[in-house]
Formats: structure tokens, sequence, C-alpha cells
């Protein structure tokens, strides 16, 4: 065969990193490929109770059997708590019971003989989405994952924004209320208190039981006249199969897409609350794209709209502003495809 041929037909392997998305419930690991595919994967239990030792040797264990028979060139991993960037050491993690001070760099690079890159979670996603997804190509960047806890990453100036402590963009904790409701992290009013999961899920169940006792009521009276139009219980109501305890943000999000009048003013709400984080970030940092993540974000389109509709009217009226506002493009992958990506950024400082 001539070795042109042989050029062609296999090309030059370009190597792979290993990306660890690190939360408090699972350590998902990824081979991750030059061009941000993910090769193989494994997922663990964090079990972040029993603390860090145990874990981070499963993730070495996990890293060994993935790099068999490849050239690995580095591990990076994002963490739920705030990262010192460049010890690699992960502080007071709300979700890692115990792992504060945990020497993460040290102990991986010790188990697995390679260099270790550091962040903290919702960097490696907005780096992620920066690189292989909803971001390419663009320079200014914030990225905000939605979940039980909202995160948030920054590409500023065609750099990830990682601030003095390594604790930028954490616009979950940013008030949209000066003296609003108590956040777990201590302070009042902060965007997290009003969009995070189990909020959202506990106003559905809330909307929906007074709805069904209005209903009841008003049933009771038109019984009295029996031309008088009532209207059926929201949607969310007939998806639990009549219990709205078991409403979760599938549940709003379904009943929103099909028009649900209860569903779509609570995804209203939810769009208006966290429009008005992000317009504070356009005002500060000027993105040309936002990047909406994480589970909530699978309500979809009539999310996207409220929340484009807050922006619009919360933040100054540039002639021809250029900004988008968008959905993550890797999903729950974004994590992993963001942390094998540190080595490139992180390598020679930041
Ligand atoms: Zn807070």
């Amino acid at each position: 065969m001539a070795p042109g041929r042989n050029l062609r037909t296999r090309p030059r392997q370009s190597g792979f990193d290993i990306g660890i998305d690190l939360g408090g419930t699972n350590i998902k690991i990824g081979l991750v490929d030059g061009a941000g595919r993910v090769k193989a994967r494994r997922i663990l239990l964090t079990r972040a109770g029993a603390g860090p030792t145990q874990a981070l040797a499963r993730a070495g264990a996990a890293i060994a059997d993935l790099r068999k028979r490849r050239r690995v060139a580095s591990v990076g991993i994002g963490i739920a708590g705030l990262v010192d960037h460049v010890a690699g050491i992960v502080r007071v993690p709300p979700n890692l019971p115990g792992w504060n001070g945990t020497p993460v760099k040290q102990t991986l690079q010790r188990l697995t003989g390679l260099p270790v890159f550091c962040t903290n979670d919702a960097n490696a996603v907005a780096l992620g989405e920066w690189r292989h997804g909803a971001g390419r190509g663009c320079r200014h960047l914030v990225c905000v994952t939605l979940g039980t806890g909202v995160g948030g990453g920054i590409i500023a100036n065609g750099r990830l924004l990682i601030g003095a402590n390594g604790a930028a963009g954490e616009i979950g904790h940013t008030a949209i209320f000066a003296d609003g409701l108590p956040c777990l992290c201590g302070h009042n009013g902060c965007v997290e208190r009003y969009v995070g999961t189990r909020y959202v899920e506990d106003r559905a169940r809330k909307r929906v039981r007074a709805q069904l006792k209005r209903l009841k009521d008003h049933k009771n009276q038109t019984s009295l006249f029996p031309g008088m139009k009532t209207e059926g219980p929201s949607r969310m109501f007939e998806l639990t199969n009549g219990d709205p305890a078991r409403i979760t943000m599938r549940e709003v999000g379904r009943a929103a897409r099909a028009g649900d009048r209860l569903a779509l003013a609570l995804v209203e709400e939810i769009g208006d609350y966290l429009g008005t984080a992000l317009a504070n970030a356009v005002e500060l940092l000027d993105p040309e794209r936002i990047i909406i993540g994480g589970g909530v974000s699978g309500i979809g389109r009539p999310l996207l709209k409220a929340v484009r509709k807050s922006v619009l009217r919360r933040t100054q009226a540039l002639p021809g502003r250029k900004l988008d506002i968008v959905f993550s493009e890797l999903g729950v992958d974004a994590g992993i495809i963001g942390a094998s990506r540190l080595r490139t950024i992180l390598d020679s400082g930041f």
C-alpha cells in the first residue's frame, strides 16, 4: 500500500484526555478525543458521606480502565465546590460534606501518573459548551446551569474567567431581591432560591392544590347554576394521576409545552427571575451569547421565550445589540467534555 493512501485511511490519532464531572451524587468520567467526542465513559456513585479517599481511589481505577491501550495526555476535573485552581484543592463543597481541603489534584496525579487540572463544575460546563457546544466561536459567553443549584461560568475576551479566589461566575448567588427569601448560602434573595428545582416544584405543587380547592368551591357554587362553565384542573394534576405531591420539573415542562395555563404562568415566572439575574450579567459582561443548561432547561421553548423577554425588558436597548440566548448543546456531557479541555487552558497558567 502506498504511504499516502495509508495516511488517508488511518488519520493521525490526536490522543485523548480524561474529563471528570464530580458531583454530590455521581462521578462521571469520560474518555474524550481531540474533537470533544466522548468515546467511552464510566459513571460511579460518589458516596460523598464516605469521604474523598474512597471516591478518588475508585475514580483512579475507572481511569486506569478507560486508558487501556490509549494515549491519554491529562485528567481534567470539574468539582461541585469552590476550587483553588493552582493547588487543585476543593474548598467548602456544599454537596460533598467532609471534603473541605481535599487535595484532588495531588491525589489524582499520584493515582494516575498524569497531569491533573481542576476547576469548578459550572466552569467546566461553560468550557465544554464554548469549545464544542452552543458557544463555539464566541469570545464573550455566559453559561448558566439550572438544577437543584444554579451554577454559572463566564468566558470573557476569549478566556475562562476564574477570578481572584477561583469563584467567578457564581450567578446563582447573585441577588434579584434586596431583601428576598433566605438562600442555603446564608444570604437573601439569591436567584437560586427562586429558580432552583426544589423551589419550583414546591410552588407547582402548592398552586395545583390551591387550584383544586378553588375548583371544588366553584363546583359547589355552580351546582346551583347548571349552565355555568367551569375550567378543568391543570395538566400537571392529570400527569401525576391526581397526586400533586408527585409533580416534578418534568410535569411542569410537559404541561407548559401543552399550553397548560398554570404551568405556563410558573414558567413565565422562572423566566422572569432568571432573566433578572441574566440581565445583570449582560450589563456587567456584555456577552454575545447566553447558554442555558441543566435539568430545568428541559422545560424547553416556553422557558427560553420567557427568559428572552425578561432579559430584553431589563437591559439597555443598544442599537443592534449582539446577544442570543440559547439552550446547551452538550447536555449532560458538557461537564466531562469541558473538564477534558482544562489542559489546553490551564497548562500555561491563567
Ligand atoms: Zn445564595
